[in-house]
């Protein structure tokens, strides 16, 4: 029997949501800490609470974003257990690396690293039979910032063609209907490239310009995440050979034209 807890993150905000979703999964009285999360004294807490009566067989992390891996070395050295993850990043080493397909075994199953790269490089999502936690591939709520579009849609039709019954998110609540959540994200994404395409169809002529007009209405404090994303969907566009960039001093700034096609 397994028994998978939340345990959240007291770290709410635009990009965490309601904070990071920490899972204590535990299979025959081992458990293991997926994405204890930023380095918070109560949270750690919460977190030692949840594993009583256990015993610790790891930690690992899905992406070294700062919202998700912090407190996994020191939490795996007080625990004296490894660290799991799938490279360095800022303030995260870890001591076993994962590939894609690399198994975790604990109590009487085990957890297989899915590499699942496009939110960042390094990002693993961890399969357990029909479950699938996702971390920030698929969150609970809202869509994700991706760092490389054309890697993202990849890695989305990879956790599709796993075919999950239940997602666990990095943010946000669980997500029993599996399937449809992660068709309506590729159909997000397909939706996203033609706006962007479509922004500089009708003239748009700078990344700042395409925001406006695609994220018209936005939070102001999402505006740079806005300005990121459609950098980064002007980027697979760019490689697909749909438009032309020239680099401005921001990001922002960034001009756009589209290829002339015979
Ligand atoms: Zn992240």
């Amino acid at each position: 029997m397994t028994r998978i807890e939340l345990v959240r993150a007291p770290n709410p905000g635009p990009l965490t949501g309601p904070g990071t979703n920490s899972y204590l999964i535990e299979s025959e009285g081992e458990a293991i800490v997926l994405d204890p999360g930023p380095v918070i004294d109560e949270h750690l807490a919460a977190i030692r609470v949840a594993l009583t009566g256990l015993t610790p067989v790891g930690v690992a992390v899905t992406h070294t974003h700062p919202d998700h891996a912090p407190s996994a070395n020191g939490l795996g050295v007080e625990l004296d257990v490894p660290v799991f993850g799938f490279a360095d990043g800022p303030g995260f080493m870890p001591t076993d690396r994962l590939e894609d397909g690399s198994p975790i075994g604990f109590g009487v199953t085990e957890l297989v690293a899915v590499h699942t790269p496009g939110h960042t490089a390094d990002h693993l999502c961890f399969r357990l039979g029909e479950y699938l936690f996702t971390g920030d591939h698929i969150v609970g709520g809202s869509t994700v910032i991706v760092e490389d579009a054309a890697a993202y849609m990849s890695s989305l039709e990879k956790v599709a063609g796993l075919d999950p019954a239940h997602l666990y998110p990095g943010h946000g609540p669980d997500l029993p209907d599996a399937r449809r959540v992660i068709d309506e994200y590729i159909a997000h994404r397909v939706e996203r490239e033609q706006q962007v395409l479509g922004a500089v169809r009708n003239g748009a002529g700078t990344v700042d310009d395409i925001v406006d007009v695609v994220y018209a209405g936005l939070d102001p404090a999402l505006r740079m995440a806005a300005v990121f994303q459609v950098h980064t969907q002007l980027t697979k566009l760019k490689n697909e050979g749909w438009v032309v960039l020239d680099a401005g001093g921001a990001q922002g700034t960034t001009s756009v034209r589209l290829v002339e096609r015979a």
